[in-house]
């Protein structure tokens, strides 16, 4: 936020720029001038800001601190671990043998890097419980997309042409049907039972011949583990169908649960969410798809296989193709490899210990205060509703915008969607004790609030550069870069 009074801090760069003023000094020249091109290619006339290097430090590092971020807030935003990733692991992809690497050195120029995308593969499959491992695909939805192809071409090498359907929990984050659709999949909602698991009657229903598999969150994004799921999964294979995981976060189950062995046949992960690379504003990810032995020959292309010392980039025998231009986001990668190697067995264990210490430790203190509708031990995060607290005149939007101004990002709003004024928390394993005891208390401040100063709430926040913004509009005609005013 910016500090007050200082005019000259407050403008843009451009209006601070003073003719002939200098921000960097160029050396001499040491190779012969060269005459410019043709006027065609010059701009004569374009506004470039004339300021001195501190004003260009000061202006860039005001605007960084505009927003909220993971290094300057708590960011407990449900269903996409905004958590603190530890700086080595970007410190170790920018190294220039990472860094400076290209895509098509030929692969006896780069067994290290080949190398270290084998043993990452090696620690995925050890993760999730599925041997075999592509790292070429860039987000979590970009995996779901893979495999629900591997699942596609399955079916149609196995005489399986009548399976059409995909049945997908009514809980799901939005990209699942969507993936399956892509695939060419027709979606079938499967209804949430009131514990929020998946409903094994309705299940039972959509498990005939026609149905190709089922795509299940685990933990759900209720933040909970469904109870059922050996069930579920053994009901899914009976009927001749596969089981996708959406494993993009994982911090859960890390070192305790292995989504092979309770049934998945397929999964993707976000090492973007899970695996340290920091998120939002659609940065890079990455999401490996992670599979059986028997779906290991549909995986995307290229994997890393390995061949006496030598490493190689293959491609799987009935693959359903490249999906990216290389091998995946490599930078994100080798943050994951780095992240996993620090951690060892034991750190990864408790990574997971304490994501979930942390969320049940959270919802219990706001037990009572908000309205829990799924009141059982959850998993990574909680999802309460503002169905309270709206009786009483604000809803979880407004709550969330005076979160604000206790300096709290808010928590992810109105999803999942079978909630009503659903507020999704997740503390992560990153915040301490502390942090979160200064959260649970902002929101009991909060909800004190809603009864005694509802319009405190309703009008916040009072404290950021800009109050309530028309999203809809930033997101569509995004206003980026200085213009100068048009002259009329
Ligand atoms: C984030 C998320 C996804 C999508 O991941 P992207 O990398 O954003 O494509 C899918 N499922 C769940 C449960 C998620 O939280």
């Amino acid at each position: 936020m910016r500090q007050g009074g200082n005019r000259q801090t407050e403008k843009l760069l451009m209006e601070r720029s003073v003719p002939g003023r200098v921000g960097t000094v160029l050396p001499d020249l040491d190779v012969p001038a060269q005459p410019l091109p043709g006027g065609a290619l010059l701009r004569g006339e374009l506004p470039l800001p004339e300021v001195s290097e501190p004003e260009v430090v000061q202006y860039f590092t005001g605007l960084s601190q505009l927003n909220f971020s993971i290094d300057t807030h708590f960011y407990p935003l449900g269903s996409c671990t905004m958590k603190y990733n530890p700086k080595i692991n970007d410190e170790i992809s920018f190294l220039p043998g990472f860094a400076g690497i290209h895509p098509m050195q030929p692969a006896e120029h780069s067994q290290g890097a080949l190398e270290l995308l084998h043993r990452l593969q090696g620690f995925l499959s050890e993760i999730t419980g599925l041997p075999a491992v592509s790292l070429a695909t860039l987000a979590g939805a970009h995996g779901e997309l893979a495999g629900m192809l591997m699942i596609r071409a399955h079916h149609l090498a196995n005489g399986g042409t009548g399976r059409t359907k995909v049945a997908i929990p009514d809980s799901a984050h939005g990209t699942n049907p969507a993936s399956a659709a892509m695939a060419g999949f027709q979606v079938v909602e499967l209804a949430s039972d009131k514990e929020g698991n998946v409903d094994l009657e309705a299940l039972r229903e959509v498990a005939g011949p026609d149905l190709a598999g089922v795509m299940i969150t685990l933990p759900s994004t209720l933040g909970l583990f469904d109870t059922n799921i050996v069930e579920v999964c053994r009901i899914v294979h009976e009927a001749g169908g596969l089981v996708y995981g959406d494993g993009a976060n994982m911090n859960a189950l890390l070192g305790r649960v292995k989504l092979g062995e309770l049934g998945f046949d397929v999964a993707h992960l976000n090492l973007h969410k899970t695996f340290s690379t920091p998120h939002g504003g659609g940065g890079p990810g990455a999401g490996p798809v992670c599979a059986t032995r028997q779906l290991a020959p549909y995986l995307s292309a290229p994997i890393v296989t390995q061949r006496g010392d030598a490493f190689e980039l293959s491609t799987p025998e009935k693959s359903i193709g490249k999906l990216s231009g290389f091998h995946g986001n490599f930078g994100v990668l080798v943050r994951a490899y780095t992240y996993i190697r620090t951690l060892g067995g034991a750190g990864i264990k408790s990574i997971s210990g304490n994501a979930v210490l942390n969320a049940n430790y959270m919802m219990n203190a706001l037990r009572g205060v908000y309205h829990l509708p799924y009141d059982r031990t959850c998993m990574h995060e909680a999802v309460f509703s503002a169905d309270w607290q709206k009786e009483r005149g604000s809803s979880g939007l407004e709550i969330a915008k005076r979160l604000l101004d206790y300096g709290f990002h808010a928590p992810t709003m109105y999803f999942p969607l079978i909630v009503h004024e659903a507020l999704m928390i997740e503390p992560t394993e990153s915040e301490t004790k502390e942090t979160i005891d200064s959260f649970v208390q902002a929101l009991i401040d909060i909800d004190r609030e809603v009864t005694e100063n509802t319009e405190l709430v309703n009008s916040a926040p009072h404290t950021t550069p800009v109050a309530r913004l028309d999203e809809a509009k930033a997101a569509r005609q995004p206003d980026l870069r200085w213009q100068p005013e048009a002259a009329d």
